[in-house]
């Protein structure tokens, strides 16, 4: 008989790793796509709002009821479900909508979805990928408000009673933080991508999803049998039986190879050939804390500030931020907790309604170039920063320092908060660690003299490759030319650590550059201190490192620099490496080759 040859493989984008095989569920959430506009009289103006109102408690009542249900492995991410509760509150969605029923005498549906347009819009600008994808948070809760007024039930995720693979148009953090395991294998979308909520919701739970598959709900239909791969962000719809049996194989693999990996996440990453090296990760929320120190992380080595600047009408203050520190620097300690200053162009964050007029914002008024003009705002972050210092191992990182000006002033400043708590009286720490970001070319062509001035570098490789490559690195067009591999990338980077060896000061990489497997026999041979990352990363990239020994890294090295391209290098890699590399994965597919 001939093989039935109807698969389909539809190709998205890696929201969680892992892969699964099962029957599709596809969830029917009833979108609300048709809104009507209509006018009301003056005299139904109030009405319209009360009715506005009522629909904003009932969302609320839902959420408030979802996040006492979440599961304990996902406490750490009530953190965001309790984030879209304040916004439907929030002045750009709430009072906005009742403005515009108010002012422009609409219908309540109308208003709100033009307030959430001029929400997202906001976040459309900003062109870090993290914040970008913020404008989701605000959909997630425009939509569940519309499901209300417009009277149309909420999707229950909980409610699914058999084993099933989710295939959703969308799914929002609440509708994801409802997953059972024992009951959803993994999820699929049409809309999302790797830095939404969504997903990482699902590397929490550490099941297969594959996201932004554009039009998957209709493609597959209920109880088709697919195949996600979310590793390779690939999903086979109908598979063939070989594609069955050669899949149901590599997933075995990959879970045995995880399981393995992972008991092992405690043991040090001590190199083949015995150099220590310190593993902390990533985090944007306390809540992450309990993923870092699960998955073997050794600290903080990068705490992204910028959340509790987000979607608000007013910078947080400073106690708030002093206790969202000292929350961090308390339950890391004694390991250190490394404290980024705001990234971020505040203006966005403040003022909703207007985008800011930037024509390439990533070369703009972003980071500590924003601070150091708004000293205002600087000054209240860095006081709650040197409070908290008091509390733990608390380190102060800046980002984007493009030159040694910049890190003058910055003392200033943190100088001039030191004084005013000691002043109040206010206990604090100006005796921490200082260091900044290496993450535009100019800052390492002067690492020398900057490593002067400073107590250690943090590579930023996510921005370090886009200035240097001069490829924005959220626009898709140029993405296949956005390679940490490239020759003067790695030259650079080269340039840092010798810097900081001359000088004496630890060299630490936090940008993705350091999660990927492929990179680790470079990083090691060009004798970074330190790496910080996704928590989910750990364990893989500790593993590897007990494999590697940093003596014939350096000597590979010399042959690294004698390559002209990224692909020459990767091939390189494979050539020396690719056993070592395929061996210490989870996926033998992804990252070592
Ligand atoms: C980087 O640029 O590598 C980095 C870690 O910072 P962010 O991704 O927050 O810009
Ligand atoms: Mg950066």
């Amino acid at each position: 008989m001939p093989s039935d040859t109807t698969e389909i493989i539809l190709k998205g984008i890696s929201g969680a790793p892992g892969i699964c095989i099962g029957k599709a569920y596809l969830v029917d959430k009833e979108g609300v796509d048709v809104i009507e506009k209509y006018a009301i009289t003056p005299d139904l103006v109030k009405k319209e709002i009360n009715r506005f109102k009522s629909a904003v408690t009932i969302a609320r009542n839902e959420l408030s009821d979802i996040i006492k249900g979440v599961p304990e492995d996902l406490r750490q991410h009530s953190g965001i479900l309790e984030t879209h509760l304040l916004l439907h509150k929030d002045k750009m969605l709430y009072g906005k909508a009742i403005d515009l029923i108010e002012n422009e005498m609409i219908n309540a549906e109308w208003a709100l979805r033009e307030a959430t347009s001029q929400a997202k819009s906001m976040f459309k600008n900003i062109e870090d990928p993290y914040l970008k994808s913020r404008s989701a948070d605000i959909e997630h809760v425009s939509e569940r408000i519309m499901r209300n007024l417009v009277g149309r039930k909420d999707v229950n995720i909980s409610n699914i009673d058999k084993r099933v693979i989710l295939v959703a148009h969308t799914l929002s953090p609440a509708e994801t933080s409802q997953i059972q395991l024992e009951k959803i294998m993994g999820f699929i979308t049409d809309r999302g991508g790797k830095a939404s909520h969504t997903s990482i919701i699902a590397r929490t739970l550490e099941i297969p999803a594959v996201l932004g598959l554009d039009n998957a709900t209709q493609i597959i239909k209920n109880d088709s049998i697919i195949i996600v791969d979310g590793s390779q962000g690939i999903v086979i719809v109908d598979p063939e039986e070989e594609t069955l049996i050669r899949y149901d194989e590599l997933s075995k693999r990959y879970e045995t190879r995880k399981a393995h990996i992972l008991r092992t996440s405690d043991l040090p990453a001590t190199s083949a050939d015995g150099h220590p090296f310190t593993i902390m990760g990533n985090i944007e929320l306390p809540e992450e804390i309990v993923a870092v120190k699960d998955h073997g992380g050794e600290g903080i080595g990068l705490f992204r500030t910028e959340f509790l600047y987000l979607g608000r009408t007013h910078f947080p203050d400073e106690q708030e931020l002093f206790n969202q520190y000292r929350e961090v620097a308390e339950l890391m300690a004694p390991d250190p907790v490394i404290i980024r200053t705001l990234d971020i162009n505040g203006d966005k964050a403040i003022t909703a309604m207007s985008p800011p007029e930037e024509a390439n914002p990533s070369l703009g008024l972003r980071a500590i170039r924003f601070c150091l003009q708004k000293p205002d705002i600087f000054k209240t972050q860095l006081r709650a920063i040197l409070r908290a210092a008091a509390y733990g191992n608390v380190q102060l990182l800046i980002p984007m320092i493009s030159g040694c000006e910049e890190i003058r002033q910055t003392y200033k400043i943190i100088d001039e908060a030191a004084e005013s708590l000691e002043k109040e009286g206010l206990a604090y720490n100006r005796d921490i660690p200082i260091g900044i970001m290496i993450e535009i070319p100019s800052a390492a062509i002067m690492a020398e003299e900057m490593a002067d001035l400073v107590d250690f570098f943090s590579i930023g490789t996510n921005d370090l490759v886009q200035y240097t490559l001069a490829i924005d690195r959220v626009n898709r067009h140029v993405a296949y030319l956005y390679n940490p591999l490239h020759p003067a990338v790695i030259r650079l980077i080269k340039q840092v650590v010798d810097a900081g060896k001359k000088k004496k000061i630890k060299t630490f990489m936090c940008g993705e550059m350091a999660s990927e497997i492929i990179n680790l026999p470079i990083l090691l041979g060009l004798g970074l201190d330190a790496f910080s990352m996704a928590p989910q990363s750990i364990p893989g990239i500790k593993n590897i490192i007990r494999k590697i020994s940093v003596k014939e890294a350096k000597i590979f090295l010399k042959e690294v620099l004698k390559q002209t391209s990224a692909l020459d290098t990767m091939q390189l890699i494979t050539d020396t490496y690719g056993e070592i590399l395929a061996n210490g994965t989870y996926d033998e597919n992804k990252d070592s080759a």
